[in-house]
């Protein structure tokens, strides 16, 4: 249940100031309709019209207010022509220019003879001052209407800024002041404003600098938010972690025969990953740790031997992954190594129905498997293991919290959780994505990879691409081709796709080329990425569908349309599709004839290096705060307030500030926990509050 105290930061804005349904309507476009809402929508600018000099010093090209007297309306002769009105003050004349305006209109906002207040951008053309649409012109006696100072707010199509900002200072005054939240040491140092205060601040600011993102106001919400982040994080990690966990110690048997198996050793961080999911195995706490790594680090050989650990000693694993095809990859990728050490595995997905699931169930009820491999199947109620040990889910970020909750469920103990992913993510914000879980971290690549070369080539070249495919297919090469993201919309992709497909099909012929898209069953997805991985097909056509760990060794080449819409960490991954085999690989970003600047530079990062974070941490460098496009998908939470590159600093510091506080307060009941629950609401981050309340 929300706090009374929240009743109006969650009340409608109907009936404020200036917002009938209309305007509401409007409002939903842009921020919502709750007064919250309202308020997070931070202006982004101020225009300051306090500059109030004569025309004789008026300085051209800035924004001032002047007291004119209105002399004469000159209507255009011709279209082409503005329509002038000639002022003046004691020290010289100045003209108004107005293009196509209603001649009736502005004859009654300024009648000659008269003194009229206007506010604008002053100009000089040909030796004169003027100013072309005035932002305001009003009577001498109405200048308590006209704002010297003017806040500038994001905008939608039909909503004014006028109409923002009557709105906001009618929100401000119904919001009541919350009891703060922040620790006071905290708000000491930083010299910050309460909550209120740093609302009513940021929406009535006196200078431009009130609104920078380095303001104390802005950072300030900024930190809240981040701060709500990282407590709903804490609270599931700390009931995840609640339930004792026991200590799982192998006797280091079955890895043995694992690594005698493995036709290489190991790297440094490899091993320093496995040391450290052993330690958090052998501990009688429950592990929830993220074993983070670039597409073909070599994460799937440490999964394997944490699960021998679990098994040595005396319990079961579990493999998740998020789509079948993964399933059977790791399935497959496993199977050899692990029956090397004697090691009895199955493999389950929505697919296996009737005598064959129960059959599989009972002997997982027995304790006659050790691993089971497969989708979220594997969590399904009816799902029992004699004794579950260790789970782990592969790109974790598919999986929601409701899920991990569900998996902790299959035990009595406290389950082990390693999860697994492939994204890289900037080290500011894993802490954000993450923060409720320890991260081991594989960075350094298996040796003997030869490098992919990437090219840049501009769309205009596309046939000469398509040269260069046909004298590699020709010698038995295999590619994918990933077509562009037109829009949000799957449908416009697929069309997209398919029209490439029949292009590329009519080159190469119906036999050698492929489609899959995510609109396809997983039998007739499977079926198409089968005749690739086999080499009936030599080209897949491919909508983003191309699943991260897909492996097929024999394709070297990859091209990928329209890169520029592409996230960088999208454009890493899926090159990571290739150059995984003995062959030189190629990556073709074929790019729009003309893109930015910041497009440009990112497709530049691709061809400059082949590590993920650096990549990653690039793409956040030049694109600043702006959407995150990849790492939506990575499972980071949405942000209004923060800016990475200005706020990202105080990650660390939330996340400490949260854990700490969850370890002294799990249940928020002391004054700073209740104040802590506000905070979550007000940012929706409220799983956490609930995670506590129905557990
Ligand atoms: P990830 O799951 O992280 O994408 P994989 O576990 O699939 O990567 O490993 C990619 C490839 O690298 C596999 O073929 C694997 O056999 C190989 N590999 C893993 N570790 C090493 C190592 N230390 N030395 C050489 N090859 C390795
Ligand atoms: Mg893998």
């Amino acid at each position: 249940m929300r706090p009374p105290a929240l009743n109006a930061f969650f009340a409608d804005i109907e009936g404020l100031s200036g917002i009938g349904k209309r305007n509401r309507a409007l409002f939903d476009k842009l921020s919502g309709t709750r007064i919250r809402d309202m308020l997070l929508h931070l202006p982004t600018g101020l225009i300051d019209r306090r500059y109030r000099p004569s025309v004789a010093v008026a300085v051209p090209g800035s924004i001032a207010t002047l007291s004119l007297d209105i002399i004469e309306h000159r209507p255009a002769p011709s279209k082409r022509v503005p329509y002038r009105v000639l002022t003046k003050d004691e020290t010289g004349f100045l003209t108004l220019v107005f293009f196509n305006p209603r001649a009736d209109w502005l004859r009654a906002q300024l009648p000659e003879g008269e003194t009229r207040l206007i506010s604008g951008r002053v100009e000089e053309y040909q030796g004169t001052r003027q100013i072309t649409h005035p932002d305001y012109m009003v009577k001498p006696e109405e200048e308590g209407s006209l704002p010297l100072l003017e806040t500038v707010y994001p905008l939608t199509a039909g909503l004014s800024g006028k109409v923002i900002r009557k709105a906001v200072l009618d929100a401000l005054g119904q919001i009541p002041d919350l009891p703060e939240w922040h620790d006071a040491g905290l708000m000491a140092r930083e010299g910050w404003p309460g909550f209120k205060a740093a609302l009513t601040h940021l929406h009535s600011p006196e200078t431009g600098h009130d609104i920078a993102l380095d303001s104390p106001a802005r950072r300030r919400l900024a930190y809240d938010e981040l701060l709500a982040t990282q407590l709903a994080l804490a609270l599931v990690r700390e009931k995840v972690r609640k339930k004792r966990g026991r200590a799982i110690k192998g006797n280091g048997k079955l890895t043995a025969q694992i690594r005698a198996a493995l036709p290489y050793t190991l790297t440094g961080d490899q091993e320093k990953a496995l040391a450290e999911i052993m330690a958090d195995m052998g501990g009688d706490r429950a592990m929830l740790r993220l074993l983070q790594g670039d597409v073909g680090s070599g994460k799937t050989v440490v999964a394997l031997l944490a699960m021998a650990t679990a098994v040595e000693a005396g319990t079961q694993a579990a493999l998740l992954a998020p789509t079948e095809i993964l399933a059977r990859q790791h399935a497959a990728g496993i199977e050899k190594l692990a029956a090397a050490a004697g090691l009895k595995i199955a493999f389950l997905t929505g697919r296996t129905k009737g005598k064959a699931r129960e059959a599989l169930l009972a002997s997982l009820k027995a304790g006659e498997i050790d691993i089971l491999i497969g989708t979220h199947a594997l969590i399904q109620d009816d799902v029992a293991y004699r004794d579950l040990g260790l789970a782990i889910i592969d790109e974790q970020h598919r999986f929601g919290v409701q899920q991990r909750l569900a998996l902790a469920d299959k035990a009595a103990h406290g389950i082990d959780v390693l999860g697994m992913t492939a994204t890289p993510i900037p080290r500011t914000l894993t802490l954000t994505a993450y923060g409720d879980m320890d991260v081991s971290l594989i960075r350094e690549k298996p040796p003997g990879r030869t490098p992919i070369d990437t090219r840049v080539v501009s769309e205009d070249r596309l046939s000469d691409v398509i040269d260069g495919l046909r004298r590699a297919m020709a010698q038995g090469a295999r590619a994918y081709w990933v077509c562009p993201l037109v829009e949000e919309s799957e449908n416009s992709d697929l069309a997209a796709a398919e029209e490439r497909y029949g292009m590329l099909a009519h080159v190469f012929g119906e036999n050698a080329v492929g489609l899959v898209h995510g609109r396809m069953k997983g039998p007739e997805k499977d079926a198409v990425m089968e005749a690739f991985q086999k080499g009936d097909i030599q080209l897949l056509v491919a909508t983003t569908v191309i699943e991260v760990g897909v492996d097929v060794p024999e394709a070297s080449i990859m091209v990928i349309e329209h890169a520029e819409r592409f996230g960088l960490a999208q454009l890493h991954q899926l090159r990571g599709r290739v150059g995984r085999g003995a062959a030189k690989s190629t990556c073709l970003l074929v790019r729009a004839q003309s893109v930015g600047e910041v497009a440009r530079a990112r497709l530049q990062v691709m061809r400059d290096t082949d590590d993920g974070f650096l990549i990653a941490e690039e793409d956040l460098r030049l694109r600043g705060g702006g959407e995150i496009l990849g790492l939506k998908q990575s499972g980071l939470p949405e942000f209004r307030l923060v800016d990475f590159a200005a706020h990202g600093d105080m990650i660390p510091m939330a996340n400490d500030d949260a854990r700490l506080f969850v370890s002294k307060d799990p249940e928020l009941k002391t004054e700073r926990g209740q104040a802590l629950r506000n905070l979550l609401y007000l940012f929706e981050r409220d799983e956490g509050v609930r995670l506590m309340q129905s557990g």
